[in-house]
């Protein structure tokens, strides 16, 4: 099953939410599998302009900074573009919906902070990709490496006001905690 996109590139590079944070440490930066760092430090290996590692110890990309906000290391502040789009993390995928922790377990749930979601939320457009995401996270494969990755699923503490819950992922079975190992 293909992933599809909720958005148009289009749509975000008119709104330009995404990809900065405002701590260094921001729980929002995106995690990723192990699989993925290993495409993150290939594409960032003949990059000199930063000495920080490329995923910090706990799987967040990391962020350079830039006019006081922090920005993700692989943002392009010239052209808005991300610069390993065709290999960005199935987090950066699936945004604005977002994998979460409630009550301790997986879930996904929706960043009612995008502007695009406050336009769609409710919509025909956003139960069909609600439907779509159900189904392409519950693929076996994709469940193994979700199971073997429990950093994914973020908590959130001091955003919690932002996120409303969609689904839960109840083939999961662990408590989210750690960062796992390699599927
Ligand atoms: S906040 Fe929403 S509309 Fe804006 S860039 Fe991010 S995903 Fe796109
Ligand atoms: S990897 Fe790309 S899409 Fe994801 S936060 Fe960084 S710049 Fe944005």
């Amino acid at each position: 099953m293909t992933m599809k996109q909720f958005l148009s590139s289009s749509t975000c590079l008119s709104c330009r939410g995404c990809c900065r944070f405002p701590e260094e440490e921001s729980e929002w930066r995106p995690k990723v599998t192990r699989d993925e760092e290993q495409v993150m430090r290939a594409v960032s290996a003949n990059d000199a302009s930063s000495t920080h590692p490329v995923v910090d110890d706990d799987g967040y990309i990391t962020t350079k900074q830039c006019h006081g906000l922090f920005i993700c290391r692989f943002y392009n502040t010239e052209n808005g573009e991300c610069g390993v789009y065709q290999d960005r993390p199935l987090e950066c995928r699936i945004y604005p919906f977002v994998l979460t922790q409630q009550e301790g377990k997986p879930a996904v749930s929706v960043h009612l902070e995008c502007p695009y979601v406050q336009q769609t939320k409710g919509s025909a457009k956003y139960q069909e990709y609600v439907e779509f995401l159900q189904q392409y996270l519950a693929d076996d494969e994709r469940l193994a490496v979700l199971q073997s990755h429990p950093h994914l699923f973020g908590a959130y503490e001091s955003s919690q006001d932002e996120l409303e819950t969609v689904f839960n992922l109840d083939d999961l079975t662990y408590p989210c905690s750690g960062r796992g190992e390699q599927a």
